[in-house]
C-alpha cells in the first residue's frame, strides 16, 4: 500500500504531538515534532547567552552559530518515541521547561533558522509515511501533504492541560503564566513576517475543546484510512 504524508498543526498545546504520535504508530509511519527542533535551538540560544529571561537579543549571534547546532532524533524504545538530541546530548526534557517555551516563538521567527529546520525537514520526509507537527507543516514543509489537520482549542482549555502537564513534571508554575505564554506564543506565531501559523486551505479543521483523546483518534485515524485507500 502506498504511503502518505500527514500534516498537523495548530495552536500551542492543542495536543498536536499527542495524536500524531498515536496515529504515526498505528500507521507504522515516522513521526517528527518539528516544535523540538525549534526548542533545541532555543535552549541553545539560551546556554549561549544569545537571550534574556524574556526575549532573544542577540539574534546575530545565533545566527552565526547555527552551523554549530547539530540536530537529531532518535529512537527511543521504552517510551515509544524519537527524542530530541541537540549536539548528541539528549535534551528532550530541558527543551519542555517554561524556560524554553517564553523564548521559542522568538527564535522561531527568524528566517535563516528556519530555512535550516525547513529543510531537515523537507528531506525527512521524502520517502512518505511520516505524520510531521508544527505551524507550517500543511503551508510550507509539505504542502503537497494528503491529509492535512488544523487543531485548535479555546485559550484557556489549552493553557490549563500545558499547566497540568508541566506541574507534573514537577516545574513550579501557575496557571496564569502558563496561559500568558500559550496566548502570547499564539500571537508572535500567527503573526510573523515568515511563515506565519495559517490553517492551509485544503486543511481539516478540528477543535478538540470538548473532545476526548480517543474521538479525536478514531476520526483521524478513519480520515488517514480513507486517503491511503484511495493511493
Ligand atoms: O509545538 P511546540 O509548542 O513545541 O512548538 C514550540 C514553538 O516552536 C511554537 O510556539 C512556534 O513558535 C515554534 N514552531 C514553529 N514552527 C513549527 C513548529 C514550532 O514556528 N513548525
Amino acid at each position: 500500500m502506498k504511503k502518505i504524508t500527514i500534516a498537523i498543526d495548530g495552536f500551542s498545546s492543542t495536543g498536536k504531538s499527542t495524536i500524531a504520535k498515536q496515529l504515526a504508530k498505528a500507521l507504522g509511519y515516522i513521526y517528527v515534532d518539528t516544535g523540538a527542533m525549534y526548542r533545541a535551538v532555543t535552549l541553545f540560544a539560551i546556554r549561549n547567552d544569545f537571550t534574556s529571561e524574556e526575549n532573544l537579543e542577540n539574534v546575530e549571534g545565533l545566527v552565526s552559530s547555527l552551523s554549530e547546532i547539530h540536530l537529531k532524533f532518535k529512537y527511543n524504545a521504552d517510551v515509544g518515541f524519537a527524542e530530541m538530541y541537540l549536539n548528541e546530548e539528549n535534551v528532550e526534557k530541558e527543551i519542555r521547561t517554561l524556560e524554553v517555551s517564553k523564548l521559542v516563538s522568538p527564535v522561531a521567527v527568524i528566517e535563516e533558522i528556519r530555512e535550516k529546520l525547513v529543510d531537515i525537514q523537507k528531506k525527512m520526509g521524502e520517502d512518505k509515511g511520516i505524520v510531521m507537527d508544527g505551524r507550517d507543516i500543511g503551508t510550507v514543509v509539505f504542502p503537497e501533504a494528503e491529509l492535512k489537520i488544523f487543531m485548535t482549542a479555546s485559550a484557556d482549555k489549552r493553557a490549563y492541560r500545558r499547566y497540568k502537564e508541566l506541574l507534573d513534571r514537577g516545574e513550579k508554575v501557575s496557571y496564569e503564566d502558563v496561559l500568558q505564554n500559550v496566548e502570547k506564543r499564539d500571537h508572535i506565531d500567527s503573526t510573523r513576517a515568515v511563515s506565519p501559523l495559517r490553517k492551509a486551505a485544503d486543511a481539516i479543521e478540528f477543535d478538540n475543546s470538548d473532545m476526548g483523546l480517543e474521538e479525536q483518534f478514531e476520526r483521524m485515524y478513519n480520515f488517514a484510512l480513507r486517503i491511503i485507500e484511495k493511493q
